[in-house]
């Protein structure tokens, strides 16, 4: 049985990355991915240096194309359904969906974060006209009407002082939640409008927001904006491999993507269950990779 030094579950930034670090290291390594990265629905990414606005799917392919000038490493476009550790952690059976399993001796789990919305209609601008980072967008939405949808009051106002740097042209929806009086002072000395009514729908064209209707049938004019989703990690395997998990969400790891778990690492958004960024999930994936390829050295010299 062909045993692989490690299986990358995962080829967003962070996994691709770990994939490059390790394949230059001349370790056998296999990586698979399912292309549900949650960066799919945007038609480009910003603030990775040397590749500003550059389209997600040209981004993986430049990283696939690199891929290949390393032998030693292969890439599976398939779903990682399933891993099974044997009782020392010594080797792990990777299945897939495509009905095939592969052995390797450790893991990488950089299988990424989706988001919750409790309204659904965001969906339909989500990555178009709506986003949740105005570090990688805002600067497209600069100076425009916009709205900020968050219901806890912490997150609407960190989200509403943050956008106000990119438009001051605010109105801030909070979906049936009230603001604290002192909440609604700090936005409204601003001339930032709140609208505390329940969203009925955001209507649009094809992913760019119009406007918003309320359940009172009052509405809104604006062209786009930012909302706070909550996040989750979509499979469970750091959960399943025994991975302790603080109760923040954060996978416990030694900073440097090893996890509790022995020959179990980390890398990207799944490890603190929040949203980061291109950059720093690819350098969360070289360092996983670095602590693989110290520990594969050091345990085989
Ligand atoms: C709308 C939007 C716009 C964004 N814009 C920017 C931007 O401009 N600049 C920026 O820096 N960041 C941006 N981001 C954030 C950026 O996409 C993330 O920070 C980054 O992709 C996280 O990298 P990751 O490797 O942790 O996870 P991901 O990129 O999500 O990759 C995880 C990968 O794991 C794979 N996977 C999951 N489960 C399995 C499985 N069971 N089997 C096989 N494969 C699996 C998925 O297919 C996916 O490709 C944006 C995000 C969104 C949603």
């Amino acid at each position: 049985m062909n045993v692989l030094d490690c299986i990358i579950i995962g080829g967003g930034p962070s996994g691709l990355s770990a994939s490059l670090t390790l394949g230059r290291a001349r370790r056998n390594i296999a990586l698979f991915d399912d292309g549900t990265n949650r960066n799919r629905v945007t038609q480009a990414s910003h603030g990775f240096i040397s590749r500003d606005g550059i389209e997600p799917q040209a981004f993986k392919e430049i990283a696939f194309k690199e891929l290949e000038n390393y032998p030693s490493v292969s890439y599976f476009t398939a779903t990682v359904t399933e891993i099974i550790k044997d009782i020392d952690n010594e080797r792990f059976t990777v299945k897939t969906s495509t009905s095939e399993e592969f052995v390797s001796e450790k893991i990488i789990l950089a299988t990424g974060i989706q988001e919750i919305f409790t309204i659904p209609s965001i969906r339909k601008f989500y990555g178009k006209s709506l986003f949740s980072c105005p570090y990688c967008d805002g600067w497209e939405q600069k100076d425009k009407p916009l709205v900020v949808i968050a219901e806890k009051e912490e997150h609407v106002l960190h989200l509403t002082k943050l956008i106000y740097n990119w438009s001051q042209d605010l109105v801030v929806l909070t979906n049936g939640v009230q603001l604290s009086k002192e909440g609604k002072i700090e936005l409204q000395k601003h001339n930032i409008k709140i609208i505390s009514e329940k969203i009925k729908d955001l209507i649009g064209n094809d992913g760019y927001l119009q406007k918003i209707e309320f359940e009172t049938g009052a509405t809104t004019i604006r062209s786009g904006g930012f909302v706070a989703p909550s996040y989750y990690r979509p499979n469970q395997f750091a959960e399943k491999l025994g991975c302790e998990i603080h109760e923040n969400g954060k996978v416990i790891t030694d900073g440097v993507g090893r996890t509790t778990q022995k020959n179990v690492y980390i890398a990207g958004e799944t490890e603190r269950t929040k949203p980061s960024s291109l950059m720093i999930s690819a350098a969360k994936g070289n360092k996983a990779a670095v602590s693989v390829n110290t520990d594969l050295t050091m345990e085989r010299f």
